[in-house]
């Protein structure tokens, strides 16, 4: 696959613009739900200002800030990809220049010692270009970052003994934010690196992990709980895709891609890992010629069995059967496999031991 460096210098222009116009939804949302739970008179002024700011800038597509940051772009290059790196870094450049000229955005970078301004947004090493490798045949990934010059400042870097564990490096991390206060402008994202050497640990900070997550359905809450749906809501690294299917997945040694169709298009997205998760079958082959199973395979017990006309049918004595006992008298059923539990480890668990008293209550009462 050849690579249109023209085509590259006009994505590098268009993305920095863009990332300039556009805030996220998760960071919109992020900003009313501080609204609704700030109590301070102050800071809900501050807040309302900020969320009018953002209101005006979608309506006269205009930049959010003044403050065009540092620019930083992320660039990966698949195996099948043929391209003169000093070229594509070159393109790069030129689309951050003309995306500076060309908007008439206020150019933050200056020289590190002169303090010259080229009005470009380019200088010494800027725009920072971090190139990797992936397994894709078939695909160059540019990623645009305009890192702000205030959360940069804020930028903290510390060399942990492995003595001191995991929890030196959250409590470093909270010292940090709590440092930083209100010097950054919001909002305030906090990216975390954590090993290798001290400038991966910087790259790896600025670099969060994606994940994307793909529903069949037309939304997330028919079968989430509340409060996940409201941490996946707030996550700024997830995205997620409803009324999808995964119908592809593409990949040599290992998965590279898989190819996602929506209602309007089918799209191959880069990707490392999948995790699959599109519902259970119960493990009761074998047991349902004894056991009475519902139609789905799961295992009926205590009052279901009694249901219907005739008793008789899949239970076999006078008393009733107990909570749990499956349609063999004596033999209980706990957890995910019986008919109609919760699907949760709590209720497992305390079914599990339920069924232990009522083993022991069976055995003292059997004649
Ligand atoms: C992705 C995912 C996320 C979840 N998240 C949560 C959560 O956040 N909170 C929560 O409360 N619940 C969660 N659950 C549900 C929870 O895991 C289950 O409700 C719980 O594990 C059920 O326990 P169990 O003992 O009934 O079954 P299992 O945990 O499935 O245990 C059954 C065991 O029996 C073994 N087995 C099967 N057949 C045989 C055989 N023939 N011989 C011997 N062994 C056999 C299996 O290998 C397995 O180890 C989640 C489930 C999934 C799949």
């Amino acid at each position: 696959m050849k690579i249109d460096l023209r085509q590259v210098e006009e994505a590098a222009k268009e993305l920095y613009i863009r990332a300039l116009k556009r805030l996220p939804p998760d960071v919109k949302q992020g900003f009313d739900a501080l609204a609704k739970s700030e109590t301070d008179a102050g800071a809900r002024r501050m807040l309302g200002t900020m969320i009018r700011n953002i209101g005006v800038a979608e309506d006269t597509d205009n930049l959010l800030c003044q403050d065009t940051g540092i620019p930083i772009y992320n660039v990966w290059i698949g195996r099948g990809v043929e391209v003169d790196g000093v070229a594509l870094k070159q393109a790069i450049r030129r689309g951050c220049e003309r995306s500076t000229r060309e908007y008439s955005f206020r150019s933050s970078i200056v020289h590190p010692t002169t303090r010259v301004n080229e009005q470009t947004s380019c200088g010494r090493g800027v725009p920072i270009i971090n190139v990797d490798f992936s397994e894709d045949e078939e695909a160059l990934v540019i990623e645009m970052l305009p890192k702000g010059s205030g959360s940069e400042n804020n930028s903290w870097l510390r060399m942990a003994v492995p003595a001191e564990g995991v929890d030196a490096i959250k409590t470093f991390v909270i010292d940090c934010v709590l440092e930083a206060g209100g010097k950054t402008c919001p909002p305030t994202i906090v990216g975390v690196g954590v090993g290798g050497t001290a400038d991966l640990c910087v790259h790896l900070a600025k670099v969060a992990a994606r994940v994307t997550i793909v529903v069949r359905g037309d939304s997330l809450a028919k079968n989430m709980s509340r409060y996940l749906i409201e941490r996946i809501e707030g996550a700024s690294n997830v995205d997620v895709i409803t009324n999808a299917n995964v119908i592809a997945a593409d990949g040599d040694m290992r998965l590279a891609a898989v190819v996602v169709r929506t209602r309007d298009e089918e799209r191959r997205m880069p990707i490392d890992a999948v995790f699959i998760l599109i519902g259970g079958d119960p493990w009761t082959k074998g047991v349902e010629a004894w056991l009475r199973c519902d139609e789905h395979g799961y295992l009926m017990t205590g009052a279901d069995l009694l249901a219907g006309n005739d008793r008789r049918r899949w239970w076999p004595l006078e008393r009733d059967p107990m909570p749990l006992e499956s349609s063999e008298p004596g033999a209980f059923v706990a957890g995910d496999l019986r008919h109609g539990s919760v699907k949760r480890v709590a209720s497992a668990v305390g079914e599990g031991a339920m069924a232990i008293q009522l083993v022991h209550r069976h055995l003292a009462t059997r004649d």
